[in-house]
């Protein structure tokens, strides 16, 4: 009891979960797609491409010492980050469209913390035993047999903790030899770091946060809240069907057997209505189902249901097709938007060059007059090979009035640029005295680079300064 004077704890300790085992169509796909994600977050950096000599065999790497993103035979340059931009764009337009169609199911299925709390509560039930175990356990005074199940489980959380932080730093560098550096102590101190920090935070969310990141930390249950609306399909419990629930004469469906609650990873009660805290996982839909079949009720006490169809459902009338819920004109804007960048996408990396130039002219003097009286402006010429191998460019000028190039150190016009990389020259365009150029102030003219053995090309256009030119 307080006193007028006490303020009430605002502040309520978090009441341990133990999800029971379940088996059902929902587990099974939930099964599937946790195998599918983390055997291709731990297996992707080893697969490997052949791009030829001098270039990473990793099919895919983010390779930050040479500012390049690998992704099988595409390669991004920093200044084609638009591509990775439009990837971005895509996955939120895909998760505004499954948010839409099913409510959470990236928070049920897909999201990391979801995947990898599911594999921290498999290995908890390999060890400590299932729910009715791991309660008793968490009750049982600290003992030797209660000590040795505890450092199992924790050993075994921080061996896949690690292996999850180890994984991501192969993304970033050749796995191989990362991890013959990381065996020998000789990696770079940044890979321990990361490593460090990402099996930290692995160890707690997955081992003791889990549902508290869902409820409390993730900011996405709150957005994804305006993406649904009553067609949305989702998790929930037909009352109308259960209550009132119980076993005796009268009674609903429900049995309050509280299957549904005991296997529910964040711990509610779907019989209490929609909440925030439900990732719609659906295994109280297993739960209930495996229930009623065995009170030879029929299934479907809990199910996925749209709003607009609990009317119809109360009135026991037929309710619309599913397809009718999933065809609708939002779902139809966000697959057209996706698509249309997706084709964008394709498109552009379809189109995009293999030479890229860039032209600064100099400024400090804008000209110089030479002792016959040509005009001459110099340039920093930047040029840059995305191909795997030399490739020799042919510098050419495109101008109202004849102008002629020189490019300094090369006694050709040609410049041969390594691959894979970028070179800087600097480039003299000349006007004859008596060129209308010559005596012009600032005219545009177009810079340009051919392959001499291929099809690659760029032009750029830029000023040439006259003499009067301010
Ligand atoms: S209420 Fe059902 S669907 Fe929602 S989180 Fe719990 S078990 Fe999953
Ligand atoms: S599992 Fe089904 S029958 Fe059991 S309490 Fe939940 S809703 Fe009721």
């Amino acid at each position: 009891m307080t006193t007028p004077l006490e303020t009430p704890s605002l502040y309520a300790p978090r009441e341990p979960i133990f999800p029971k085992r379940v088996s059902g169509h929902f587990r099974r796909l939930k099964w599937a797609a946790m195998a599918v994600l983390l055997a291709i977050y731990y297996v992707t950096p080893w697969l490997r491409w052949d791009r030829g000599p001098a270039m990473p065999d990793q099919a895919v790497l983010v390779d930050m010492a040479n500012r390049r993103f690998f992704f099988f035979w595409i390669e991004i340059w920093p200044h084609e980050f638009y591509f990775v931009a439009g990837l971005l764009v895509m996955a939120g337009l895909g998760l505004f469209l499954f948010t839409s169609a099913l409510g959470r199911v990236w928070c049920g299925y897909a999201c990391p913390q979801t995947v990898w709390t599911d594999l921290f509560i498999l290995v908890e039930r390999w060890i400590e035993g299932d729910r009715n175990a791991r309660i008793r356990l968490h009750r049982a005074p600290w003992s030797l047999s209660k000590a040795r199940l505890r450092i199992t489980k924790w050993a075994a959380w921080l061996l896949i903790a690690l292996a999850t932080g180890g994984a991501w730093v192969f993304y970033f560098t050749d796995a191989p030899t990362l991890a013959r550096d990381l065996l020998a102590g000789q990696a770079h101190p940044v890979a321990w770091a990361t490593i460090a920090i990402l099996t930290a935070t692995t160890f707690i969310f997955g081992g003791f946060a889990r549902e508290q990141i869902c409820i409390y930390a993730c900011p996405w249950p709150r957005i994804q809240a305006a993406m649904m609306d009553e067609d949305t399909l989702t998790v929930a419990y037909r009352d109308w069907r259960g209550e009132p629930r119980g076993k005796g004469a009268g009674a609903g469906d429900c049995i309050d057997c509280m299957a549904c609650v005991n296997v529910c990873p964040t711990g509610i009660d779907i019989r209490d209505g929609q909440q925030l805290a439900c990732i719609t996982c659906a295994l109280c839909i297993d739960a209930c189902d495996a229930m009623m079949d065995r009170t030879g009720k029929p299934r479907g006490l809990i199910g996925y249901l749209a709003l607009s169809d609990e009317t119809a459902e109360r009135a026991g009338q037929p309710v619309r097709s599913v397809w009718r819920h999933l065809l609708r004109p939002r779902m139809a804007v966000y697959t057209v938007l996706w698509s249309g960048i997706g084709v964008l996408l394709i498109v552009g990396l379809a189109l995009r060059s293999q030479v890229d130039l860039n032209v600064t002219p100099v400024r400090n003097p804008l000209y110089v007059t030479l002792s016959d009286g040509t005009i001459r402006n110099a340039y920093e010429l930047r040029l840059r090979n995305k191909q795997h191998h030399d490739v020799t460019y042919q510098l050419g000028i495109e101008s109202g009035a004849p102008l002629s190039i020189a490019i300094e150190g090369e006694l050709a016009g040609h410049i041969t640029v390594p691959p894979d990389q970028t070179l800087t020259r600097r480039v003299y365009l000349s006007a004859d005295p008596r060129s209308p150029l010559a005596s012009a102030g600032s005219e545009p003219v177009t810079l340009t680079a051919r392959d001499l053995d291929g099809p690659a090309s760029a032009r750029i256009r830029t000023v040439f300064h006259g003499r009067d030119a301010r």
